[in-house]
């Protein structure tokens, strides 16, 4: 049957019984190669319609498609969507009643199914993988596959089981979807699902409306540039991304005089973000300055900006923050501030979120052969609940621990030293690859794209970004080069000319003491506007080890610049440069004690100031009521059966703190919810209804 269906077919069935009119870009080059029996891995944005891409050939091939999917909401929002188009759907789910999913098991064992759903955490349940394989699935989905990896950001480790159970469902053809796997991660999903053929599929990551702009800017003057850029009206609506609750309320606090203007994070009262999240979305609210919990169900198709005042933490999170702006297709912008105290900010984050190994080592030889509670360990090795919970928790992930759902340890395996030291290693790298992507000589949107691994369409340049048009920026005022800066972008071109090209710090060298490497960087990027030059990563071997270097080589064109012609090359800031910062001056009397302000944080407390460590200490601080109180029971009850369900420790389904935060918060909706420090939207899917039915009880 499946060998039969051609191109038209594919139409038909798209139309008949999905009602869409044609295929989106892709889809339907997936759709014939699924239907055709082979593997594949589709990367594609959210929204892009990848659902389609395995529910239509699974349609097609016929037989019943079982479909693995991490969270209940999504899983409960495709399966109404299939059963409304007149589909036989079924679903198992630790949300249902016992009987729902009996009967799904039944109607899937009686092949009366076209789509069986399950939550990954399923197959851990004795007998349940043997169950489906007395009658194969036509055609496996594994929905959101980034979950497998460990270098994801969601990692499941139920979604770690799912290759050991394939071989016996196959021989269908396996799709893993992800809308976010770096090319790292989509060699992890390929290999942990055991499938090496499968056909790739990455597309879509270019926006076409969207012009990017990466901007050097002195934190004490970013909240002053972001009242002068969103002055203008056709910036707004527009999303401002702030670091912490303190940055966000002060750039809030100053953006008012400007606009409609309010925060959005974490420490706000749920109602509040409910009303801000409500103007916001009706138009009332033209600027939101959000920390990272901002976005989720954020759905408003004019923002018109969206602004980063620090640098971010991954690129995949940039890239989804950016591409909340121009939803609608209109052209929109997204500027992004940094200079260099963001790196030693992110340092900061990250020996506090990945402490030496040393400390847990210090943990790991306090814990014993015989279960004891985490409280009485903690009072021994005399650490505060917040370094120690991490220990605990990494121990925990990398074997070095045994937890039970009581919070009871015992000493696990001593291996946990290596993983530890890469999962380490790969947050690392993350920050790396964001420094690498603001340093970067080349379109930035092509650099997302490629960042992504789509290789072929990250070699076409946007046309509209700082690098490919450096004139139309916003936040770096280019100027025409001075004397003495031509006479260096001259050097630059004669030390590279009739070579292969050179590594930066060789041609640092060459060009002599004059020049640091900062301002060599700033140099090559304006050869590299003019198409002069081209700066890559480059290798090589040397004794075995593969040492990646940057390295410049001129393009034709600048090989034949000669010493008499003329050069016509921009540089950023300077002149104009310094007249933003007076053309800043804003009516207003409090101009002054805010950049002071501004320089105060950055001179001492700088490295304080992250959103999780303020939302941390403040959830500790808080003193509850009484009613909060026995919120905070209630909800550690309900903790300990689902970490007694799950079979997994208390601590690992949610902090105490976090707990604390919901007690504090008691939110009433998932938006809110969501905005509870430690809430990330993983956890917020898994529990949120389960929780927010304790809040309400
Ligand atoms: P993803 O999983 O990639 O985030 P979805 O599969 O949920 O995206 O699809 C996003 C939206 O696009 C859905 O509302 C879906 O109905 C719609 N959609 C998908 N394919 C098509 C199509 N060919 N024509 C019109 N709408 C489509
Ligand atoms: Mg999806």
């Amino acid at each position: 049957m499946q060998a039969g269906l051609g191109a038209s077919s594919l139409d038909d069935v798209l139309r008949s019984v999905f009602g869409f009119g044609s295929f989106r870009a892709n889809q339907e080059a997936v759709c014939r190669a699924v239907v055709g029996g082979a593997d594949a891995l589709l990367v594609m944005p959210t929204g892009a319609g990848k659902s389609l891409c395995y529910q239509l050939p699974a349609v097609a091939r016929g037989g019943t498609a079982l479909v693995v999917s991490p969270l209940i909401a999504l899983m409960e929002d495709q399966v109404a969507k299939l059963e409304s188009l007149g589909l036989a759907v079924g679903r198992i789910h630790s949300g249902l009643d016992r009987a729902v999913s009996r009967q799904a098991c039944v109607d899937y064992l009686a092949g009366t199914l076209q789509f069986l759903f399950i939550a990954p955490e399923r197959l851990r349940v004795p007998g349940f993988p043997e169950l489906l394989a007395k009658r194969k699935p036509s055609l496996i989905a594994i929905d959101e596959a980034h979950c497998i990896s460990q270098w994801g950001h969601d990692f499941r480790p139920d979604y770690r089981m799912l290759g050991q159970y394939l071989p016996a469902l196959r021989p269908a053809p396996v799709i893993a979807l992800t809308a976010t796997a770096t090319p790292a991660v989509q060699r992890d999903i390929v290999a942990q699902l055991g499938m090496a053929q499968a056909q790739k599929f990455i597309h879509g990551f270019r926006r076409e409306n969207l012009a990017i702009e990466v901007a050097e800017v002195a934190m004490p003057l970013r909240l002053e540039m972001v009242c002068e850029l969103l002055s203008r009206r056709e910036m707004r609506p527009a999303i401002v991304y702030a670091p912490s609750r303190k940055r966000a309320e002060e750039l809030a606090l100053r953006l008012r005089e400007v606009c409609p203007a309010a925060a959005y994070h974490a420490g706000m009262a749920a109602e509040m973000r409910d009303e801000v999240h409500r103007e916001f979305q009706a138009g009332r609210l033209e600027c939101v300055v959000a920390t990272i919990a901002f976005g989720m169900g954020i759905d408003k198709a004019d923002v018109r900006t969206v602004i980063h005042v620090a640098l971010p933490a991954t690129v995949e999170g940039y890239y989804q923050e950016i591409g909340r702006a121009g939803r609608d297709g209109a052209m929109s912008r997204a500027i992004l501030m940094h200079s260099y105290a963001d790196q030693r900010q992110h340092e900061f984050f990250l020996t506090r979120d990945y402490p030496p190994a040393d400390s847990l080592e210090r943990v790991y030889r306090a814990l014993t052969v015989e279960a004891q509670p985490m409280d009485e360990i903690r009072a021994r090795v005399e650490m505060e609940e917040e370094d120690f919970s991490r220990a605990m928790e990494k121990l925990y992930i990398h074997g070095g621990a045994e937890v039970d759902f009581g919070d009871n340890a015992r000493r696990g395996s001593d291996g946990w030293k290596k993983p530890y030291a890469r999962q380490t290693e790969y947050r690392r790298e993350q920050i790396g690859l964001v420094q690498r992507y603001v340093d970067g000589h080349e379109c930035r949107m092509a650099a997302l794209v490629m960042h992504f691994g789509d290789g072929a369409d990250g070699r076409v340049r946007c046309g509209v970004c700082d690098f490919c048009n450096p004139t139309g920026t916003l936040a770096t005022p280019m100027r025409p080069m001075t004397r003495g800066e031509e006479h260096t972008l001259r050097g630059i071109l004669d030390a590279l000319r009739n070579s292969t090209g050179k590594s930066l710090s060789r041609l640092a060298s060459e060009l002599g003491g004059g020049i640091t490497r900062k301002d060599l960087d700033v140099y090559l990027a304006a050869l590299a506007r003019a198409e002069l030059l081209v700066v890559e990563d480059a290798e090589w071997v040397k004794d075995g080890e593969t040492i990646l270097f940057r390295k410049a080589s001129l393009t034709e064109q600048g090989e034949r610049v000669e010493p008499g012609d003329d050069l016509e090359i921009l540089m950023p800031g300077g002149s104009s440069g310094a007249a933003t910062q007076t053309k800043l001056k804003v009516p207003g009397s409090n101009q002054q004690t805010t950049s002071q302000r501004a320089g105060n944080q950055r001179g001492g407390k700088v490295a304080r100031s992250g959103s999780s460590k303020d939302s941390r200490s403040a959830a500790q601080a808080v003193e509850l009521s009484a009613s909060g109180l026995e919120l905070e029971k209630a909800l550690k009850e309900w903790r300990g059966e689902v970490a007694k369900r799950l079979r997994i420790p208390a601590f690992m389904v949610l902090h105490d703190r976090t707990l604390r935060g919901i007690a504090e918060a008691a939110p009433r909706n998932l938006a809110a919810l969501g905005a509870v420090a430690g809430m990330g939207p993983a956890k917020t899917d898994k529990y949120g209804e389960e929780i927010l039915a304790v809040c309400r009880g």
